[in-house]
């Protein structure tokens, strides 16, 4: 068993994305590599990986620490706080 941060370990239900895109980017009119959904408020940002980091840059903007995955086939959470990766 992989070690669990606290803010890992709220959270009882996973929130998928509502859509599968960024809005921010579509907004931009900018691609991005892979989404990422916020486990607090279902915001659904683009990866480290692409130009813009929406998904950083809403931690950063809001304070929730925790992502999940939204690419289809891939099972992880992500904690900005404790830089910390879990399957599920
Ligand atoms: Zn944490
Ligand atoms: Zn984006
Ligand atoms: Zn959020």
């Amino acid at each position: 068993m992989p070690a669990i941060c606290q803010h890992l370990a709220q959270l009882t239900t996973l929130i998928p994305a509502a859509e599968h895109r960024c809005p921010e980017c579509v907004a931009l009119g900018d691609t991005w590599v892979h989404l990422r959904v916020c486990q607090d408020c279902g915001h659904v940002g683009c990866c480290d990986a692409s130009k813009n980091k929406h998904a950083t840059k809403h931690f950063h903007a809001v304070g929730h620490p925790v992502i999940a995955s939204a690419e289809p086939g891939e099972r992880w959470l992500w904690c900005y706080a404790d830089e910390e990766m879990v399957g599920y």
